[in-house]
């Protein structure tokens, strides 16, 4: 799916077999196409879906008093003296100051010295660029220069600009854009769907008339010219809404195709509830909360139902989500087939992998495990494809290596996979690729906004667990400042005293000589000082070696290490009952989510538990935000308010993983399009599943074509 929605909407083998090419366009011969190739653009139809990058706006001129630092703008200023051309550097600077009735500013140029021929004083123009600061005053770098008529054309438009490469400049590409977009008319569009396959489909409007209409959606061809050249910024918006309801509709569609074929799809692997696993459940230091024991009966409903399980089970941090996946990965083991665990991070993997054994023995489970992780060597890994190929264990606990290497199952039956987010539907495929149909078990506790879970598990039942278990005491949290920062260790001491444990998460491994934040290697040696002797104090990170992450863990884990000194590798997952504090450096540098799952690794036991925020930033804008963690021990509730903070902001590193990074849909600045094409989709599925009535006829094709191209679903 990563692919499908890369930049550009399409390039797969199909079209460089048919597109009609570039040099069919004016004053475009075979090098100037040579440099488009570069640019992924080899027909007309992939140049119409070469969107901007970004706009340049032309507002109104502004006074020279009001200019800041950083910015764009526009002045409109009278040239005070002749422009004067100094030598700088070995370069040609052309410099010279204009004024407005509200100030005067510095203008200058490299090697333009031809500019002196125009730049005359007492004549005035409009001046735009970018403000930067020089020697105390703001001067503006290379602005471009506009006669006062030339320039109030421009206001208010946008020029779109677009990625570029050597020899191929912005306007290059608009000239070459220009000639596409009128081949949009209707008549040119038919000669050129003909010989365009990309363009062909791109006017192939995939939506259906009645949700453009009902949706208010542009018409494809107006969307396309509009997003290319914008008159106002409210044309730019509706083709950018209307291009982002595309995405996600197919996105929407495409998922729900599936859902549609693997759905009521009869499974080779029957799992019933094992009496082992029954009395192992039994046998428990705690019992199930209702929740827990709510969806452990849908998952032994789907397992034993004869058709393949395609399950989400939703808890929030610490609700216990861990003893299902196991109790599931018994029964399919007792039943004489393999499960696999799959986790986000290695040491994720070894944690659930440890728990897992202490299981088997303490229960006297006639059964095998294995963990296997990137970290392994090869001769390692070999072994464990060995028997996992040949049948000799039946459980399976690793990382993503588990599944992108040829690993020959035996009889894989079911796939559970840990904090999903990390992995997204990309993985989801492939790992279900792995045996026959095995079932898959999918846990998750991001608690993503509805909308965009609506979105992502469009596919799947879902699970979930809405309480922790009974034991548990709300976590206590403070936000406090570098000013506090003894007393914060002094409490941290006081835990550690008490027999408990204690984390410090800085948000860097190491200094950095750009940003100045809490770094791991710094501050231990720093807090071994601060801290009495008697103290046991580690530092754990991600460029650490596997064994010696595994060997710190484990050490925490058996209560060797008091403090542990972290980044966010601790971020997922980890189970330590006993630690009871955390103290979060920069907490002003995290996003709100991660703060909250980071926060889970406290409060995971019958003990009462504090994470304490450092903002070392004291903004009004990180203690709202930080204050708003304080407040809420709520996922779900931190997660929405995270949004409405911060918008299009990034907020579980989702968008980083791939398969939500549309061209120009953003998943959380236009969560409300994204509901509705995902409403749109499944109600027309639900009338249509196999697109058989001709208005999706165009559907059915962009469904096939952007299955083939992103050949992930
Ligand atoms: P998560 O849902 O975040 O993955 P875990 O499965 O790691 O949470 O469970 C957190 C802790 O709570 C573990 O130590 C686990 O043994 C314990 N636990 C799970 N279920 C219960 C329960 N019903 N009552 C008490 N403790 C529980
Ligand atoms: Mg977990």
């Amino acid at each position: 799916m990563g692919r499908a929605v890369r930049k550009g909407c399409c390039s797969s083998r199909a079209e460089e077999r048919r597109g009609m090419r570039l040099t069919e366009l004016r004053g475009i011969g075979e090098k100037t196409e040579k440099l488009f190739q570069k640019l992924g653009v080899k027909t007309v139809g992939e140049l119409l879906c070469y969107f901007p990058n970004t706009y340049l706006s032309y507002e109104k001129p502004v006074p020279i008093a009001t200019l800041e630092e950083g910015e764009t703008a526009a002045v409109l200023g009278i040239l005070e003296r002749d422009a004067a051309v100094l030598p700088r550097n070995g370069r040609k600077m052309t410099t010279v100051t204009v004024r407005d009735d509200s100030g005067r500013l510095q203008l200058c140029w490299f090697n333009a010295p031809f500019l002196r021929s125009v730049l005359r004083a007492g004549t005035a123009f409009v001046f735009y660029g970018k403000l930067r600061r020089y020697r105390s005053s703001l001067t503006m770098n290379q602005p471009r220069i506009f006669r006062q008529e030339e320039y109030a054309e421009k206001a208010g438009r946008l020029e779109p600009v677009y990625g570029q490469t050597k020899g191929l400049g912005n306007g290059a590409i608009q000239r070459a854009v220009r000639q596409a977009v009128t081949l949009l008319g209707e008549e040119g569009a038919v000669r050129v769907s003909q010989e365009d396959f990309c363009l062909g489909r791109l006017l192939l409007d995939f939506v259906p008339e009645s949700i453009r209409y009902n949706r208010r959606l542009l018409p494809i061809r107006e969307a396309v010219r509009s997003i290319h050249f914008p008159d106002t910024m409210k044309q730019y918006q509706e083709a950018r809404r209307r291009l982002s309801y595309d995405e996600l509709f197919l996105f929407s569609a495409a998922l729900l195709d599936r859902k549609r074929r693997t759905e009521d799809c009869p499974s080779d692997y029957r799992i019933e509830r094992q009496p082992e696993s029954c009395a192992l459940l039994k046998h428990l230091p705690f019992r199930l909360t209702d929740g827990q024991a709510a969806a452990l009966e849908e998952i032994r409903t789907d397992l034993a139902s004869g058709y393949v399980m395609n399950r989400l089970l939703q808890g929030d941090v610490g609700s216990g989500k861990t003893i299902l996946a196991f109790l599931a990965m018994l029964d399919t083991a007792l039943s004489g087939f393999q499960a696999a665990l799959m986790a986000p991070t290695e040491l994720l993997a070894r944690q659930h992998y440890d728990k897992l054994c202490a299981l088997l023995l303490q229960h006297g489970l006639p059964l095998r495990a294995v963990l296997l992780t990137g970290g392994m060597s090869a001769g390692e890994k070999r072994e464990v494809y060995q028997r996992i190929a040949d049948g000799t264990v039946q459980l399976v606990v690793g990382t993503h290596a588990l599944f992108q290497e040829r690993t020959e199952y035996r009889q894989l039956a079911l796939v559970v996979t840990d904090e999903q987010h990390r992995f997204g539907v990309l993985q989801r495929r492939e790992l279900t690729e792995k045996g026959g149909r095995p079932h898959v078990l999918v846990m998750s506790a991001t608690p993503i906004p509805r909308t965009l879970a609506l979105l992502l598990y469009i596919d799947m039942q879902v699970s979930r667990i809405t309480e922790l278990p009974k034991n548990r005491l709300p976590i206590r949290n403070a936000v406090i400042q570098d000013q506090e920062r003894q007393k914060a260790y002094r409490f941290l001491y006081g835990e550690i005293q008490r027999g408990r444990q204690a984390y410090l998460i800085c948000p860097m491994i190491e200094k950095n000589d750009t940003i100045e934040l809490r770094n791991v290697e710094e501050e231990l040696p720093r807090l071994r000082a601060v801290f009495p002797k008697e103290v046991r104090i580690a530092g754990l990170h991600g460029r650490m070696k596997a064994e010696e992450k595994e060997r710190v863990m484990a050490a925490f884990l058996r209560h060797e290490i008091d403090l542990l000194v972290s980044t966010t590798v601790v971020e997922v997952g980890v189970d330590v009952p006993n630690a009871t504090v955390m103290l979060i450096e920069n907490a002003e540098r995290f996003g709100l989510a991660q703060l909250h799952q980071l926060r889970g690794r406290v409060g995971r036991s019958e003990l009462q538990s504090y994470c304490i925020f450092l903002d070392e930033k004291n903004s009004k804008s990180s203690r709202e935000r930080l204050s708003i963690l304080a407040a809420s021990n709520d996922g779900f509730h931190i997660a929405e308010e995270d949004l409405r903070l911060r918008g299009p902001g990034d907020l579980f590193g989702i968008r980083q993983s791939g398969e939500l990074l549309f061209t120009m849909a953003d998943v959380y600045q236009d969560r409300e399009l994204l509901a509705q094409a995902a409403e749109d989709a499944r109600y027309l599925f639900s009338k249509d599943a196999e697109l058989r009535l001709p208005e999706h006829e165009p559907l059915r094709l962009r469904l096939a074509a952007y299955l083939e191209e992103s050949g992930t679903l």
